[in-house]
C-alpha cells in the first residue's frame, strides 16, 4: 500500500506511558499485524522526576496493564512478582497501595517483553497522507500506520505568576536535582505551592532532606484527602462509564467536576505520614518545621532582594507571605498532541475546546478515510474520572482493540453493580 520501505504498522502509539504499554500489550491478541509505540525518554520510565524514595500508589496493584481484561496474559503484575522471585517479600511488607519505584520496575519488565517499542524517538510532526499517518522524529519520517494511538500523557503547569522570576523559583519536577543546591541554608524559609499530592510530596522531601521552615498553601480550604470509600470508588468501573455514555455532554462534565475529590487529591497514608514526619521534627526543634496554610491562592509572585513575595487571595481578602525559594506543584495538563497543522484543523472540538473523543476513545475528525485515531487519557470529561490515571488502562486498551478489529477480541462484563445511577 505505501510506495517506499519505511516500516509499516497498524498502529502507531505516540507515547510509551503505561495507557500505551497496556495497548501494546493487549493488541497481539487480536491478529491485526504490528504494533510500535514511540517515546521521548531514552528508557522505560514513568515520572522520573517525581520519583522519590518511599513514594506510594495511589491506585491498587491490580491496576496493572493487562489483569481487568486478560488475568492470564503473561504481563500481570502477578507474573511479575512470581519469575523476579520478589512476591513473599512484597507480601509480607504489608502495603497499603505498593511502591511507586515498584510500579516503575514492573513497568520496565513489562516494556521489555513488549516488541515494538523505540525509546528516544520524540515524535515532532504526525501527518496524514491520505492513506494512513506518517510520523517525523529527528526531522525525517519514521513510520507508517493505519491507525494512531495519541498517549503523551501530561506534562507540569507553569502559572502564569511564574514567568520572569529568578530560579529560586522551580517546579516540583525539578526539585529532585535541585534540593542538594537548596541546602545551603536549611532555615530559609521554603515555599511549597499546591495542595495536591505532588505539593505533599515536595514538603515531605523538604523536612526528610532538614529544611525547617517549610510553608505549604494550597488553595482549597483544607488539604483535602481522596474519598476511597466504596461508593466513591463505583465511578471507577465500567458500568459507570457506560451509564455517563448516556448523557448530553455537558451533565456529564458537571458529573465529573463533582467526582473530582475521589481522585484529584492527598493520599490518606501519604498525609499521615507528612504528619509523623512533621511531629518527629517538632521534637527537635520546638515547633513544627512545616506549617499548613490552605485557602491561600497564590495570584502574584514578585522578587524582592534575594527574597519572593507571593500575594495570595484568602477567604478573608489578600495575605503576603515571603520565602526565599518557591516550589510550583498547581497540578498537571495535557502535553501537546504533535499533529501538523493540517491534521490539527481537521480535528473536531466541543463547545468547551476540548477534543470530541467518541466513546471508543476514537478522535471526530473530518476526512478519516477509515483510519482511526485513538487519544488515550485526554477524555477525563467526557468519559469519567478514570480516563486521567491508572484504573481502567486494560478495560480502555480493549476498548480500542475491539474498534480497531471491528469485533470483540476482548469481552469487558461489569453488570453486577449495587448502584442505580440518575443524572
Ligand atoms: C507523580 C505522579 C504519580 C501518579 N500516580 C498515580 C497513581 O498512583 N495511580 C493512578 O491511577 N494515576 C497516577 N498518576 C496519574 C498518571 O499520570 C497517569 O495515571 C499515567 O501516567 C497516564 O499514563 P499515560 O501513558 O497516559 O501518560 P504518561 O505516563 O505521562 O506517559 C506519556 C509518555 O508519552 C511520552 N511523550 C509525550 N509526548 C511525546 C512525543 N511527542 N513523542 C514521543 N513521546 C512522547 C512521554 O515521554 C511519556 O513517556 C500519577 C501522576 C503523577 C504525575
Amino acid at each position: 500500500m505505501y510506495s517506499n520501505d519505511l516500516p509499516t504498522y497498524h498502529v502507531a502509539g505516540v507515547g510509551a506511558g503505561p495507557a500505551n504499554l497496556s495497548l501494546a500489550a493487549l493488541f497481539p491478541a487480536a491478529n491485526l499485524g504490528r504494533a510500535a509505540l514511540f517515546d521521548s525518554q531514552p528508557g522505560p520510565a514513568w515520572h522520573p522526576a517525581l520519583l522519590s524514595p518511599g513514594v506510594r500508589m495511589q491506585t491498587s496493584w491490580m491496576k496493572d496493564l493487562v489483569s481487568l481484561v486478560d488475568p492470564q496474559h503473561p504481563l500481570t503484575f502477578m507474573n511479575y512478582l512470581v519469575t523476579t522471585g520478589r512476591l513473599f517479600a512484597l507480601l509480607n511488607a504489608q502495603f497499603d497501595t505498593i511502591p511507586r519505584m515498584e510500579y516503575v520496575r514492573y513497568l520496565t519488565w513489562a516494556a521489555r517483553r513488549i516488541e515494538g517499542i523505540h525509546y528516544g524517538t520524540p515524535i515532532e510532526r504526525v501527518t496524514y497522507t491520505g492513506d494512513g499517518f506518517e510520523l517525523h522524529a529527528g526531522g525525517r519520517p519514521v513510520a507508517r500506520a493505519q491507525h494512531l494511538s495519541v498517549g503523551v500523557g501530561t506534562r507540569a503547569v507553569r502559572p502564569a505568576w511564574m514567568a520572569g522570576l529568578p530560579e529560586s523559583v522551580l517546579i516540583a519536577d525539578d526539585l529532585g536535582w535541585r534540593i542538594d543546591g537548596l541546602r545551603a541554608d536549611l532555615t530559609a524559609p521554603i515555599a511549597v505551592v499546591g495542595g495536591g499530592q505532588t505539593g505533599l510530596e515536595c514538603v515531605l522531601k523538604l523536612i526528610h532532606a532538614g529544611f525547617t521552615d517549610v510553608r505549604w498553601l494550597g488553595r482549597r480550604q483544607w488539604f483535602q484527602t481522596i474519598d476511597d470509600s466504596p461508593v466513591a470508588n463505583e465511578f471507577y468501573r465500567p458500568a459507570h462509564q457506560q451509564f455517563l455514555q448516556q448523557l448530553s455532554r455537558g451533565t456529564r462534565r458537571r458529573l465529573v467536576v463533582e467526582q473530582g475529590p475521589t481522585g484529584d487529591a492527598l493520599t490518606p497514608g501519604a498525609l499521615r505520614v507528612l504528619y509523623q514526619a512533621n511531629y518527629d521534627r517538632m521534637l527537635d526543634l520546638d515547633r513544627f518545621p512545616a506549617v499548613l496554610y490552605p485557602g491561600r491562592d497564590v495570584v502574584a509572585v514578585e522578587a524582592d532582594g534575594d527574597e519572593l513575595v507571593m500575594r495570595c487571595d484568602t477567604p478573608g481578602g489578600r495575605e503576603v507571605h515571603r520565602a526565599r525559594h518557591i516550589i510550583v506543584a498547581v497540578g498537571r495538563e495535557a502535553s501537546p498532541v504533535p499533529f501538523d497543522d493540517d491534521l490539527a484543523e481537521r480535528v473536531e472540538y466541543d463547545d468547551d475546546g476540548d477534543m470530541l473523543i467518541e466513546p471508543d476513545y476514537s478522535l471526530r475528525w473530518k476526512g478519516m478515510n477509515g483510519h482511526r485515531i485513538f487519544v488515550l487519557n485526554r477524555a477525563r470529561y467526557s468519559h469519567g474520572v478514570p480516563d486521567a490515571n491508572l484504573t481502567l488502562l486494560p478495560v480502555r486498551a480493549a476498548g480500542v482493540i475491539n474498534a480497531m478489529a471491528g469485533r470483540a477480541v476482548y469481552n469487558v462484563i461489569d453488570e453486577l453493580c449495587p448502584v442505580r445511577w440518575i443524572a
